[in-house]
């Protein structure tokens, strides 16, 4: 699988496009490391290469001190393995509830992880354990209680077992006597008590353009729940009984190879055991796992994709946070600006909204969540500003979300779930694949009917129609939604500043 001239290649250039894709372990020595890593390079009879961090710990070599591999950004995996990671953090670490929501067999589920992984999913995730228990203990102040359930394991006992069993070294020799400097990656001058709060890095694949997809988030900012400045961003949350708020910004000192290609993420929640979740719902949302060049490869030959590519090389796929709200934000953006929605949206969530209890939150006035599908249960919408049409939609949507809340996890593909959500009277094919492509960041998902996506298109005042539109998108498979996203933007880079706010102008869905 791996081309080992390649690997020679991007290794001693240092490449970090490479990073995560590939690691390298020397036998000489028994660790493994990054492309990126700065030691001198080892000769290449002495080295091994391995496609993930895991598989090389697996195979008994241990990570560099130096590069970290348990910092490196995540290898490029297709949709369906990277939402069985999720769905196993998001069900308590359970293999075998992971595979009966995904619908697949737990042995599919293994037959899948030794493909991509070269593991068995029971490794492939005690190495996963491993690996985030050690980049907790040399990058961050969390205590041992916190370190051990953020990694993943049942009990502190537990913990301490099999880290002094994989490592030969205890939790605490690992973390030293005194974390350096340089390792702690907190750089927020607070002195504050930091028990229930850790920073970590987050690192990505260049290029990446944060100040575009901040921009992007902070024309939608809901406020009470974001908080959206021009250098990070910023909201709490819950997930079941936990609760809290994070930020995410660049590092401040951003020339290190550790985090000159990596957001800073900082996490402040009253349950530990949910931060993966937090971590992959965060890389998820400002899109961190995307390999810009492999896309830009499939979309260079369009001429209005190559000019916007050329001019924000680094535009991604933005996000959200949760799918349950980002469905109800695409409803609300059927057919109005982004703005009015938002607006709708941010009425919505003062209404029926539920309060967050935070601590040391860096706004005051953050402390709201957005209403559950519970929370709007046979809700009347009154003073919200909506017609009609628009709250029996929402009433409609809300109720089958109820009856069916695995209808997103359940569904395997764009098509299925086209097919099941249309039955719905008010929902069409724009809102599916606009829920698809940002509330599930499915990278093929494409809502041809988008005015905007139209407008993009049009050549000399020639509108093309929708089956027009789908035969061009052919050759962007599989990544039509970073099309969408380059589509967009094209019309940003055309009409004035101060037109270009107006430009998602929706499909009315029948
Ligand atoms: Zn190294």
């Amino acid at each position: 699988m791996l081309d080992i001239d390649i690997c020679q290649h991007a290794r001693l250039s240092r490449d970090a496009r490479f990073d995560g894709k590939f690691y390298t372990a020397v036998l000489t020595t028994g660790i493994f490391c990054r492309p990126v890593c700065p030691a001198r390079p080892p000769n290449p009879e002495n080295v091994r290469y391995y496609k993930s961090a895991e598989l090389a710990q697996n195979s008994g070599f241990r990570p560099c001190k130096r590069c970290f591999p348990e910092l490196a950004p995540a290898p490029l995996l297709p949709e369906k393995i990277k939402r069985l990671v999720q769905s196993y953090y998001e069900n308590n670490n359970s293999i075998s509830q992971c595979a009966k929501q995904q619908q697949v067999s737990e042995r599919q589920l293994h037959r899948l992880f030794v493909q991509y992984y070269g593991l068995a999913p029971s490794e492939f995730f005690h190495q996963q354990r491993l690996l985030q228990a050690r980049k907790l203990l040399t990058t961050t102040n969390l205590s041992m209680t916190n370190i051990a359930y953020a990694a993943g394991f049942n009990s502190v006992r537990r913990f301490n077992e099999v880290i002094k069993k994989a490592y030969t070294a205890t939790p605490s020799e690992i973390r030293g006597k005194k974390l350096s400097q340089e390792n702690v990656e907190t750089q927020s001058s607070s002195t504050l008590n930091t028990k229930n709060r850790v920073t970590i890095l987050l690192p990505y694949r260049p290029p990446f353009d944060w100040p575009l997809m901040l921009n992007f988030f902070r024309f939608r900012q809901i406020s009470n729940i974001e908080n959206v400045t021009d250098t990070e961003y910023c909201r709490s949350f819950i997930l079941e009984n936990c609760h809290g708020w994070f930020k995410v910004s660049q590092p401040l000192d951003n020339q290190n190879y550790k985090t000159k290609h990596a957001l800073q993420l900082t996490v402040s929640m009253n349950d530990f055991s949910y931060l993966n979740q937090v971590i992959t719902r965060v890389r998820k949302m400002f899109d961190l796992d995307a390999d810009m060049l492999l896309i830009h490869q499939q979309l260079n030959a369009h001429p209005v994709l190559n000019t916007v590519i050329e001019q924000h090389p680094g535009l991604r796929l933005p996000g959200c946070w949760n799918i349950f709200e980002f469905s109800i934000r695409a409803i609300l953006g059927q057919q109005i600006s982004v703005k009015a929605a938002t607006t709708l949206a941010q009425r919505i969530a003062e209404k029926y909204g539920g309060d967050v209890e935070l601590t040391q939150s860096p706004y005051v006035d953050m402390s709201k969540h957005f209403p559950t599908p519970e929370q709007l249960r046979q809700v009347d919408y009154s003073d919200i500003g909506l017609t009609q049409s628009r709250i029996a939609t929402l009433q409609r949507w809300v109720d089958f979300y109820l009856l069916t809340p695995d209808v997103f996890s359940k569904s395997a593909s764009i098509e299925t779930l086209e097919k099941t959500l249309t039955q719905l009277k008010g929902i069409g094919p724009w809102t599916v694949n606009y829920i698809a492509m940002r509330g599930l960041s499915d990278p093929d998902a494409f809502p041809s009917a988008d005015l905007g996506i139209i407008k993009a298109l049009t050549v000399n005042d020639e509108r093309p129609n929708n089956k027009t539109i789908l035969t061009t998108a052919q050759q962007w498979r599989p990544w039509r939604a970073y099309a969408a996203v380059y589509l967009w933007q094209s019309l940003a880079i055309d009409s004035s500043s101060s037109t270009k706010n107006s430009i998602y102008k929706h499909k009315k869905e029948k």
